[in-house]
């Protein structure tokens, strides 16, 4: 096998066993992001209820002033019209219009006070859904936090140790190795079925052939080294 393979070997297993880590990690801050989210939408729920009752009630307060105001024009009217002090067909017009206004203002009030009774019945629900979700948060988010800090410790294992990999490489590999890390973060990519695992470029057949027989090679698209999945599950 070419000793430059041999040297990037290592290099290509720790750089993948390593965006493993990575994307577990990523994957469980998802997961903490999401708990999260539910509790903020349910409690979020609860504060517009909250708010909305608070309208509906402000809303039938002054639907009953409405009420009272023309109830008492009606009884003045009715009044005005008993003592003969008034005309009597501008007065009976005069009640018509009253007794429509106070019947519309009724309806509107009963409706309000609908509205607030089926808040306060969606209420213990939203309640139940945020004891829920924070329930959720507590069981599924518990293991969470020590599942980050074992993927966190990996991460930092697996880059503690890439100095002491690179350090084998010959001077000119080396250089390459610095302008690859530098410019891309990873020296190294698998060949997925005909595409480079890192930047998604086709990988011609020849190349694949090559690396079968232990070449060194490269992507053609992104310049990282190349490897097969097989070369690094065996030890070699
Ligand atoms: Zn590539």
């Amino acid at each position: 096998m070419d000793t430059v393979f041999a040297a990037l070997l290592p290099i290509a297993r720790s750089e993948a066993v390593l965006s493993h880590h990575r994307e577990a990690l990523h994957k469980l801050r998802r997961q903490v992001d999401r708990l999260q989210r539910n509790v903020d939408k349910c409690a979020q729920a609860i504060s517009d209820n909250g708010a909305a009752q608070r309208e509906a009630a402000r809303r039938e307060a002054e639907l009953s002033d409405k009420a009272d105001t023309l109830q008492r024009r009606i009884a003045s009217t009715e009044h005005a019209l008993n003592q003969g002090l008034t005309d009597a067909a501008a007065g009976e017009h005069q009640l018509a219009s009253y007794a429509e206004q106070l019947e519309e203002v009724e309806s509107a009030q009963l409706e309000a006070m609908e509205h607030q009774e089926a808040l306060s019945e969606a209420l213990p629900a939203l309640q139940e859904a945020l004891d829920e979700a924070r329930k959720a948060q507590a069981i599924e988010g518990a293991p969470l936090g020590p599942r980050v800090q074992r993927e966190q410790q990996a991460i930092r294992e697996l880059t503690d140790e890439q100095p002491t990999l690179v350090e084998g490489l010959p001077r000119d590999i080396r250089a390459r190795y610095d302008r690859l890390k530098d410019k891309l973060g990873t020296t190294t990519a698998l060949v997925q079925e005909r595409a480079c695992s890192a930047c998604t470029g086709t990988v011609p057949m020849a190349t694949k052939g090559s690396l079968q027989s232990g070449h060194v090679e490269s992507c053609p698209h992104c310049g990282r080294w190349l490897f097969l999945p097989t070369q690094l599950q065996a030890p070699a």
